[in-house]
């Protein structure tokens, strides 16, 4: 295979594809994009003769901002609609790749959603016959065999990975909305932590007894993940909390200026919703983790403008930079979450 296939949010195409086309060339790879604007997904094909292996392995899904998903891909096929499988089936099976797992699925659009009727109906047939060609193994170093079904008689076949690759479905981490939160941004907080804290260490970086700050808190949906992590919470914000989570005697709203609010102590976290230009919000994460005021920070940088790509990555350069010049260590990682929508999320955690 000679191109990679990744999911996006629809029309976020150009983003992904940019993104591509800049980390590509770093690494010293050339290749072209294809995308449909809307269509959730981009391909990347690479045009120097190296294996597209090569590429998915320099571009970890988890560096990538704008993908939810990457998978090694072969190329998509036009199916005759009285006969689906041969032609899937041959292709996979001509590959000379083994798997262990088939997912089937759709980019994230409302027209691919109504092929769930015809994908369920194909999951049996297309299992019987993978395995018979012995392309579904039960030992196969854990790959996963991945249909993209964009029509009904349109799909692209791809593999993942162990370690490089999203392990929801679409890529897409459905979370439930918890009845009792103030506002269902709650989900952004909620889902970036699964994003950038391993499951196994929520108990020591999220606990008991942290402090944090919330800037832009009102009404309180990230306030109250802070406070369901029994943390103590400075909620900076002109506008009123939820009174329930006031209730919790967890909470400390502040009406200031999150821009200027400096905390009275060394806190745990800092966190920011604030709608504002991206470039204002990283000045003011810069003071906060230079001055080591808080261990780690996740905040959210608004996009509205036309070139969201190259947005974020002037502004995570920027701030990186100015870490490094501060002599201050830090990981730094940024992902555009399913609950996000104009915006992206950033996280940062200082190492020492
Ligand atoms: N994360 C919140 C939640 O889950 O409920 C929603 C935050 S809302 C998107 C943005 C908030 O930022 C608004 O409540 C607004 O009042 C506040 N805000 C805007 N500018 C601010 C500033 N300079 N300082 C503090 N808060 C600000």
């Amino acid at each position: 295979p000679n191109e990679l296939l990744l999911y996006c949010r629809p029309g976020f195409e150009t983003d992904l594809a940019s993104e591509l086309l800049e980390k590509a060339a770093l690494s010293g790879i050339s290749g072209a994009p294809r995308f449909e604007r809307g269509g959730g997904h981009v391909r990347f094909e690479v045009t120097d003769g190296r294996p597209a292996n090569d590429l998915h392995r320099a571009l970890p899904l988890a560096s990538l901002v704008f993908a939810r998903q990457s998978l090694v891909a072969f190329p998509p096929l036009t199916l005759d609609r009285s006969d689906r499988l041969n032609a899937i089936i041959a292709q996979a099976r001509d590959s000379g790749w083994s798997c262990e797992e088939l997912w089937q699925e759709t980019p994230d659009t409302n027209e691919a959603k109504a092929l769930a009727g015809l994908i369920k109906s194909l999951k049996r047939p297309l299992e019987a016959q993978l395995r018979k060609a012995g392309v579904l193994r039960r030992k196969a170093g854990g790959r996963r065999l991945h249909l993209l079904w964009s029509e009904g008689d349109r799909v692209q076949l791809g593999m993942s990975f162990p370690g490089n690759r999203s392990e929801q479905l679409g890529g897409i981490r459905r979370l439930r909305s918890p009845s009792r939160a103030p506002s269902r941004s709650t989900l952004k907080l909620e889902e970036a932590w699964h994003e950038f804290v391993p499951a196994e260490q929520w108990s020591a970086r999220l606990s008991d007894g942290m402090q944090a700050a919330d800037l832009g808190a009102a009404p309180g949906g990230w306030t109250w993940q802070l406070v369901q992590r029994g943390m103590q919470v400075f909620a900076i914000d002109n506008g009123p909390m939820d009174r329930d989570l006031m209730a919790t005697g967890l909470v400390e709203h502040l009406r200031e200026d999150g821009f200027v609010w400096t905390p009275p102590a060394r806190l745990d976290w800092l966190v920011c919703d604030i709608v504002d230009k991206p470039s204002r919000v990283i000045t003011m994460v810069e003071r906060w983790l230079t001055r080591r005021w808080c261990r780690e920070a996740v905040f959210n940088l608004k996009l509205p403008m036309k070139r969201r790509w190259e947005a974020v990555s002037q502004g995570l350069s920027r701030l990186a930079d100015s870490l490094e010049r501060a002599g201050v260590r830090a990981e730094i990682a940024c992902r555009h979450l399913y609950h996000d929508r104009e915006e992206v999320t950033v996280h940062v955690r200082l190492l020492d």
